[in-house]
């Protein structure tokens, strides 16, 4: 009798182990597949931030990013003291480059002009922004007028000086102008925005192909 109960413990012992057993693999195995479901999403949702701040034409950032980034570049600047400058570029008669070979052709001059701002562009935390058709916004942290000056030059002399053949290979007539604005004390992203825009301005009024800085 003693024995029989003995076996009997025995066994349910060994049902009771081998159940714990099946429900901790089991328990395991469910959360390795949502640990690598939440991976999946976080990567979803990382893509989609990037998405949502990037143009797809050319890659750049676009205005989101600008208006995201633009009042926390002017806050440091103020707490700082380091200077901060803003240069919008704009293609000239860009609308002549469409008009002549079609819009296709003028994306790919967009394209173009892109990869040439990025050459310039190029210290780490410049940021180059396509914020509308063929308008750019170069945000140049901790630089002055006249650094921000010197690269809106190469960047025209280089463009002024890469031949651009339309599809019947005629030469195409591609340049830029600038407007440079530094942040003034007390002036916010909206005012610094508007001077350099101006100043954008005043280039086309002069006659494009060139840069003009903004006045206080
Ligand atoms: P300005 O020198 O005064 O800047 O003259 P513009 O012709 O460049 O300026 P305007 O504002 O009159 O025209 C801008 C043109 O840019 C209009 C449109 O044909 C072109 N454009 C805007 N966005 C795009 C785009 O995404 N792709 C192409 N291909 N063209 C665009
Ligand atoms: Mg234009
Ligand atoms: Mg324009």
């Amino acid at each position: 009798m003693v024995q029989r109960w003995r076996l009997l413990s025995d066994k349910l012992l060994e049902v009771e182990q081998a159940a714990r057993s099946d429900l901790e693999y089991r328990v395991h195995e469910r959360t390795a597949q949502l640990r690598s479901t939440m991976r999946e999403l976080e990567n979803a949702n990382r893509k989609l931030a990037t998405l949502s701040l990037n143009d797809p034409l050319t890659g750049l950032y676009n205005r989101r990013h600008m208006d995201n980034v633009l009042p926390e570049l002017c806050a440091e600047a103020r707490r700082t003291g380091q200077p901060f400058t803003i240069a919008l570029v704009d293609a000239d008669h860009f609308k002549a480059i469409n008009d002549t070979w079609g819009h296709g052709f003028g994306d790919t001059c967009l394209q173009m002009i892109a990869s040439i701002l990025t050459r310039h562009v190029k210290r780490p935390r410049d940021i180059t922004i396509r914020f509308g058709g063929e308008e750019f916004a170069l945000l140049l942290p901790d630089t002055d007028t006249v650094g921000a000056q010197r690269v809106c030059e190469a960047l025209l002399q280089d463009l002024q000086t890469t031949t651009v053949n339309g599809p019947d290979g005629k030469k195409a007539c591609l340049t830029l102008s600038a407007g440079i604005a530094s942040l003034l004390p007390d002036e916010d992203q909206q005012a610094l925005f508007e001077r350099a825009d101006g100043a954008l301005y005043e280039a086309k009024a002069r006659g494009r192909n060139q840069t003009v800085i903004a006045g206080i």
